[in-house]
């Protein structure tokens, strides 16, 4: 059978954390998040993490090929996955096209993107109470937030048109229940 490679796509704050748990049980897949890989960096202590923090601290992306590295070394360690959710990657084209790239190498192209969508003041809202309980820095500031957000509509929101091309986007209601939520991501994986 082939692999299900999906790509959980959306805003900061669109619940993408959440819902992969959900989608890894069901579907058996291993997560493959950059942020939580670059936050285990930062934990870690390692020269990449300290580098890292510093652009996460003010919101920015960090360098493609950094990420792109991280993702490859954990496509490397996993060869027997019965597919991949990608949380948070890509989120530039150049990140896009080398995962394509990593993909047709393996023939298990990407199966579909799923876009999660919601209203930037909801994000806001959400995001600043997690930041609340998370501990982590960048969801406790407002400007933060908001050029991360910015980041996200300039340099990651194209890439709906990437995967439209690839007849693979999929956009989804972000906002609902958690359940609600995870029945349509369900619903669109088919
Ligand atoms: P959120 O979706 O809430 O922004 P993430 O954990 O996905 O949270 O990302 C946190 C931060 O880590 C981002 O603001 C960015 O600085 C960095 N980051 C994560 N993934 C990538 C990526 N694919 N490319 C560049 N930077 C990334």
């Amino acid at each position: 059978m082939s692999k299900l490679n999906i790509v959980l796509f959306g805003p900061p704050g669109a619940g993408k954390g959440t819902q992969s748990a959900f989608l890894i049980k069901r579907y058996h897949l291993v997560h493959l998040s950059t942020g939580d890989l670059l936050r285990a960096e930062i934990k870690a202590e390692s020269e990449l993490g300290t580098q890292a923090k510093e652009l996460m601290d003010r919101g920015e992306l960090v360098a493609d090929h950094i990420v792109i590295g991280m993702i490859r070394n954990k496509m490397e360690a996993h060869l027997d996955a019965k597919g991949f959710i990608f949380d948070g990657f890509p989120r530039t084209r150049a990140q896009a096209e080398a995962l394509d790239a990593m993909l047709d190498v393996k023939e298990e192209p990407i199966t579909a993107m799923l876009a999660l969508e919601v209203p930037e003041e909801e994000l806001v809202k959400r995001l600043l109470s997690r930041g609340a309980t998370s501990g982590r820095s960048d969801d406790k500031d407002e400007a933060v937030i908001r050029n991360r957000i910015g980041e996200y509509m300039a340099k990651t929101a194209p890439l709906k048109d990437y995967f439209s091309a690839q007849g693979k986007y999929k956009a989804i209601d972000g906002v609902g229940s958690i359940d609600e939520i995870t029945s349509r991501l369900i619903q669109a994986v088919g």
